[in-house]
């Protein structure tokens, strides 16, 4: 903080009340008096080096006594402690009414006066709440009235008189009367003005508190939401991974059954158990590929450099059998080097290059292209086949968990492995979509922030 900033905020300490709230119509009010206070320190010399040195040539000492009271009093308003706010800016006031009259009664017309009188009753409109705002008007009544009666009397003749033909009373009456009709507007119209501002303080006060009540329940629903995600994952977990061992035992004895007892069953009886035994096969896979998805997108690994194309080799060597019966052919183009976690990635790969070789056409071998392209930032990955297709509407369903646009007898599947994909691409930053064309094939796009 600097100097300035400094003396304005031990100012503002002082003739800001305490405890009032930000943004009502007092705080704009007592800030307002502190910014005030805080420049007419130094601004008042303008007015008084020369008013002093005017004074002192024109042997008026009343004018310069009132400039060294005038200053003294502001330090004091700004500076001294244990003063009230309310005292403060009734001191203040009376500075400015003082600078007045005093100006008035040493320079007459030819002073000052008249403006600091007019100003001191827009600013107390301006510091002072609405229902003060004639105050000033009428206090400035009595203080015209005042001079008024002196002038009658015959004193301060020679201040007021301009040397026409008009009286010195007529000449006053007649300038106290503008001053008066001036301070009147103002006492009426700048409360307007501050009645409106505080109807918008006001509302955008209600508005703000609606807007943190909402973030807030936002807040608590996600948090919430989070929570039951969690729940739901932890459920998939649990759920999968415990019934795995009783499955095992059923397709264990169903296979014992077959194996020792098939010559004494009938045709049926074994069509029963051969059923069976692929049911269970079926909700095996279902049970591998729920657990492999509440597992998705967690990793105990770090995060390490990892060159695609070896990725891509690898998961390649793992369906070297599909490849070979298939006689598909894998391309990979201008793969780089990112930077994640093994396990995730190769499980992404995995199950592209795996849906690229099962939704082939019969009638084709597979040929599936992987490339990159390094774009803002970020690297866009494309897996693309010549097989059977997608139908446009189905570009965003197919990501979603259990869904399948095809029976199982027809291709093989639990409808989880673009789910998963999803699930582990999504939290690295990235994202994935499909483009497709039916009879013509899929490209499958990844982005990776770099
Ligand atoms: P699954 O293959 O086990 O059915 P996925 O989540 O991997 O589950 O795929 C969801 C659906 O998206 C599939 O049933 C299939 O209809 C469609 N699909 C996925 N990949 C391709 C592809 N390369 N070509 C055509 N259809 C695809």
């Amino acid at each position: 903080m600097n100097q300035w900033q400094r003396y304005r905020s031990s100012i503002e300490a002082r003739c800001i009340s305490p405890g009032i709230q930000e943004n009502s119509m007092t705080f704009w009010r007592d800030k307002l008096f502190a910014i005030t206070v805080s420049f007419a320190l130094p601004l008042s010399l303008i007015a008084i080096i020369p008013g002093v040195y005017i004074s002192i040539l024109g042997g008026l000492y009343g004018v310069v006594y009132f400039d060294i009271f005038a200053i003294t009093g502001l330090i004091i308003i700004g500076h001294s402690p244990g003063m009230t706010v309310v005292w403060r800016k009734l001191f203040f006031c009376f500075i400015l009414y003082a600078a007045g009259i005093v100006l008035l009664y040493f320079l007459g017309y030819f002073g000052p006066g008249f403006i600091y009188l007019l100003a001191i009753s827009i600013f107390m409109v301006i510091i002072y709440p609405n229902k003060f705002a004639f105050s000033s008007f009428f206090i400035n009544i009595v203080i015209c009235f005042g001079f008024g009666l002196a002038i009658y009397n015959g004193y301060l003749i020679d201040r007021f008189s301009n040397n026409s033909n008009v009286l010195p009373l007529q000449s006053w009456v007649a300038n106290s009367a503008n001053l008066l009709f001036l301070s009147a507007v103002f006492s009426f119209l700048i409360p307007k003005l501050s009645s409106g501002l505080q109807a918008s303080l006001l509302q955008q006060d209600k508005l703000k508190k609606e807007l943190d009540a909402q973030k807030q329940d936002l807040e608590k629903l996600n948090i919430h939401l989070k929570d039951k995600n969690k729940e739901l994952e932890q459920f998939a977990y649990i759920a999968s991974h415990d019934l795995q061992e009783p499955l095992r035992m059923v397709t264990g004895f169903l296979s014992q059954l077959d194996k020792k007892y098939s010559p004494q069953l009938d045709e049926k009886a074994q069509q029963y158990i051969f059923l069976a035994v692929d049911g269970a096969k079926r909700m095996r896979q279902i049970i591998v590929d729920l657990l492999e998805f509440s597992r998705a997108g967690k990793s105990e690994e770090s995060r390490v450099e990892i060159d695609l194309n070896h990725l891509v080799d690898d998961v390649v060597a793992l369906q070297k059998n599909i490849i070979d019966e298939k006689n598909a052919v894998v391309r990979k183009k201008d793969l780089p080097v990112v930077k994640g976690y093994k396990s995730m990635l190769l499980q992404v790969f995995q199950n592209l290059i795996n849906n690229a070789l099962k939704y082939s056409k019969p009638d084709q071998p597979p040929e599936i292209t992987i490339s990159c392209e390094s774009l803002n930032g970020s690297w866009n990955i494309s897996i693309s086949d010549n097989g059977i297709g997608i139908e446009e509407k189905y570009f965003e369903q197919i990501f979603k968990i259990f869904n399948r646009l095809h029976p199982k007898d027809v291709y093989e599947g639990t409808g989880l492995g673009l789910a998963i994909v999803k699930k582990v691409i999504e939290p690295l930053g990235g994202s994935i979509w499909v483009e497709s064309e039916i009879g013509i094939g899929s490209t499958f796009f990844i982005t990776l922030p770099k």
